[in-house]
């Protein structure tokens, strides 16, 4: 495996490097790490700041670097995204300026694969510019972790549909233009063919903000994750995102690339926890000497960017197989789970290492490590909770065995190894006319593994 970035490639994250830390993150500063601000597209100077910095990444070529060549994007592929999303970490305006923030990204992929040319051209063309912001509504207020358990309906009625129910954790609903939005059509079909897709504009007369909500650190009644209500909100046939009773497939195929891109700049996330451990552990002094070399701190900060790299090999080792197209396969989805649970894991262990080691400062207001809590503990959450990943992987990597049913004994005993061993070595061994040596294949003392088969008593 080579690990080089080509030069050419290098340059552009060299440029990035420098736009992003001297450019974007002031925003976020400014805005006290506000994660709603980037949306807010009522504020007009700071869009006019926004699409002022926008143009200078399109003139970079580095404008919706996950998109392919025909929507848009330059085809980097996923391994070299993870290069330029990592750079994200903190940010909320980085995404937004570089047109590649969610849930933007997984609304245009499947309004690329699902949308009609109409669609397409109202709604695709606009969020691909970046003058439009969407949302994606599938958790309802009585559980996420569930979406067979759809309780928000649209019905037939005529050449229409009514749509009636509430969903939560919309993100970006208060900013968006429009949303995809997963509903019951068929509540008695199987439970993953009882889902369809529509988009609904959000000045749809019976469109419903009915509270905003954010994390602890924004104030009530605030934040990018409403809580909303669809009061028989009729949109016409043609608002359906692909075909009847196929929700969920439109679904999954949004899904996996969220979750990489995400786990990507959760890269750049502990990265930045780490640069900041670093530098209060060589700048603050105990007992007359620097806290760098306490080895219990000395742990944590090793401990982190083992963990650290670990990590960040395991997301460029899942980007790879999305750019070989797996995706979608078993091998893929077990990646996907895998970068998912370990995202939430090292968020959250890094973080509060972190917190710890900055003592008072860590857990003050004039430090953003609330923000940045909220951050790490919702990646447990959002896009599938820890413990559903966990499942998933275990799931299919077992799928890749079978049980032993003939023996009660592991295939790893090893008297049963030590019989195939020596089957296994026999031809070389006659061919260079050597024998065993006398009691290595002594089958008094190893019997035919035979006698230690047994029937399973019942399945
Ligand atoms: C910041 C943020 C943004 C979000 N944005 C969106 C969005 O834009 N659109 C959208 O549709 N949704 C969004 N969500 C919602 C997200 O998808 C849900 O939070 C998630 O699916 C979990 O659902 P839940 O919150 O109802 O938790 P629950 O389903 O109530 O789960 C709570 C806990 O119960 C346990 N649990 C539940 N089910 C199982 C199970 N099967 N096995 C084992 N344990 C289980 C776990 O411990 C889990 O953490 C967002 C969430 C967050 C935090």
């Amino acid at each position: 495996m080579d690990f080089t970035v080509e030069p050419e490639f290098q340059k552009k994250l060299d440029w990035m490097k420098d736009f992003v830390e001297n450019k974007v993150r002031p925003l976020e500063f400014i805005y006290d790490y506000d994660k709603d601000a980037a949306y807010d597209i009522k504020n007009k100077p700071l869009r006019k700041i926004i699409k002022r910095l926008q143009q200078e990444v399109k003139e970079q070529g580095l404008w919706a670097a996950h998109l392919p060549p025909h929507l848009g994007g330059k085809g980097f592929g996923a391994v070299k995204l993870t290069y330029i999303n990592e750079m994200f970490g903190t940010s909320a305006f980085g995404p937004v300026i570089f047109g590649c923030q969610g849930p933007d990204t997984g609304n245009m992929e499947i309004l690329a694969m699902f949308g009609t040319e109409e669609q397409k051209a109202r709604y695709l063309q606009p969020v691909l510019d970046g003058d439009m912001f969407s949302t994606f509504a599938m958790t309802e207020p009585q559980g996420g972790s569930d979406p067979t358990n759809l309780r928000c309906v649209a019905r037939r009625d005529g050449d229409d549909w009514v749509i009636t129910g509430d969903k939560w954790f919309a993100s970006n609903a208060n900013h968006a233009e429009f949303m995809i939005v997963m509903t019951a059509t068929d509540p008695d079909a199987p439970p993953h063919s009882r889902a369809t897709m529509f988009i609904v504009p959000t000045d749809a007369p019976g469109f419903e903000i009915v509270r905003n909500i954010g994390f602890w650190t924004d104030s009530p009644n605030s934040g990018g994750h409403p809580w909303i209500r669809f009061n028989d909100v009729r949109v016409p046939d043609s608002a359906r995102l692909g075909p009847v009773g196929e929700g969920f497939k439109v679904a999954q195929s949004r899904l996996g690339g969220g979750r990489l891109h995400h786990a990507q700049r959760t890269i750049g996330l502990v990265k930045h926890l780490i640069d900041m451990m670093a530098e209060r552990a060589v700048s603050r002094f105990s007992g007359g000497k620097p806290i760098a070399e306490k080895q219990a701190v000395q742990t944590m900060i090793a401990e982190s960017y083992i963990e650290y790299m670990q990590f960040r090999l395991l997301v460029l080792y899942t980007a790879w197989m999305f750019d070989q197209q797996e995706e979608h396969g078993a091998q893929g989805r077990k990646m996907i789970s895998a970068i998912k649970a370990a995202m939430a894991k090292i968020a959250q262990d890094v973080t509060v290492r972190a917190v710890h080691l900055h003592g008072s400062h860590g857990l003050s207001n004039i430090m953003h490590f609330g923000e940045l809590m909220a951050v790490a503990l919702h990646e447990g959450a959002a896009d599938g909770v820890t413990e559903l990943h966990l499942a998933n992987v275990s799931k299919l990597l077992l799928r890749e065995y079978t049980p032993r049913l003939d023996s009660n004994l592991p295939s790893e005993t090893t008297f049963i190894k030590k019989v195939w061993a020596e089957k296994q070595l026999k031809p070389i061994l006659d061919e260079l006319g050597l024998t065993f040596e006398e009691g290595h294949a002594d089958t008094e003392k190893n019997p035919p593994v035979e006698k230690y088969n047994l029937k399973p008593v019942s399945l």
